[in-house]
């Protein structure tokens, strides 16, 4: 097979758009693929500061990688699960890659917060550790943005995920949650970031390549508690029929966002948590309340990590 744009031996193929590249192009035509969404979605502007949520994995670091290629200054946000050797091999991996790209990174550590891990952090509060670690990542992130004045939040969503996410929400038609798979989310001035997904039309198999040709040193384990996640049944469904009709996930996608074009998001009504500001339900947030449960609403902080790697912890109230 030979590459469609310089005629060289091909390196992969690309069913889904009935094509194959050597590597060099095909790290030039995901970019730009990863270009064009940020453009024709608006994602990141001129004016706008990001930040890119990290967990260590191929997807995060990547994006986190291209941007900052693109030109888009982007510094990094992780938190940590405390959960043993993954969480420290996950940091260690994005330690290495602030390093080559000069960007500075926060940590949220929870296990230095709540002296427990997400798990047990879990069974206090009777939830499964995917629920509390949701929750914890969400509020977490999101207080870095806004204490650090990040009005765009990126994280590594990739067709994949997207895709069996949409198909879980419509087996169950969660209508709550079907609006929510577009490539952004807007945010609430001054209390929440928008969140941007600039790897929405790429594919789990494209993202993987891009990190082998690109030397993207990532974690390679999943999380351990990621492996009873219905996702992955989802992933499992989906990667079976694109193996007979190959751009069937990328139609999925393209058809929805086709779809919920003209269609109005149905709103709650939002108000902000009365202790820290967050948006929320009504009364207290879930994490002022996880707080107040642990006695420690004074410990919340995170770790700042400068491109020297030299650390500074902060703490806030
Ligand atoms: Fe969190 Fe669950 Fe994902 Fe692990 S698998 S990172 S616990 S949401
Ligand atoms: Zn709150």
């Amino acid at each position: 097979m030979k590459c469609r744009v310089c005629g060289q031996d091909a390196h992969i193929s690309l069913r889904s758009y009935n094509t194959a590249l050597c590597s060099q192009d095909f790290i030039s035509f995901l970019e730009k693929r990863v270009f064009d969404t940020i453009q024709k979605y608006n994602l990141i502007g001129n004016n706008d500061t990001p930040i890119v949520a990290v967990s260590g994995g191929k997807d995060s670091l990547s994006v986190w990688h291209i941007l900052n290629k693109l030109g888009y200054k982007a510094d990094g946000v992780y938190v940590d699960l405390g959960i043993g050797e993954y969480s420290q091999e996950s940091l260690a991996k994005i330690k290495k890659t602030a390093e080559g790209l000069q960007r500075k990174f926060f940590v949220f550590p929870i296990r230095k917060i709540f002296e427990k891990g997400i798990d047990e952090i879990a069974k206090v509060m009777r939830r499964v550790p995917c629920s509390a670690c949701g929750m914890i990542k969400r509020y977490a992130i999101n207080k870095v943005c806004m204490d650090n004045g990040y009005n765009v939040l990126i994280t590594g969503h990739n067709l994949d995920d997207e895709a069996a996410a949409l198909l879980g929400n419509l087996l169950y038609w969660k209508e709550e949650y079907l609006w929510k798979k577009s490539p952004f989310l807007d945010g609430h001035e001054g209390h929440l970031s928008r969140k941007v997904k600039p790897l929405f039309l790429c594919s789990e198999r494209e993202m993987a390549a891009y990190a082998l040709i690109s030397g993207i040193d990532y974690i390679h384990d999943e999380c351990p508690f990621s492996i009873n996640a219905k996702s992955l049944t989802y992933k499992n469904i989906l990667n079976n029929l694109e193996e007979t009709s190959p751009g069937t996930k990328l139609q999925f996608i393209k058809g929805y966002l086709k779809t919920i074009k003209g269609i109005e998001e149905k709103k709650r009504d939002i108000s902000y948590c009365t202790t820290c500001g967050y948006p929320c339900y009504g009364g207290t947030c879930s994490m002022c309340r996880l707080l107040h449960r642990f006695h420690i609403k004074d410990r919340i902080g995170f770790e700042e990590w400068g491109s020297n790697l030299d650390i500074t912890q902060k703490m806030m109230t």
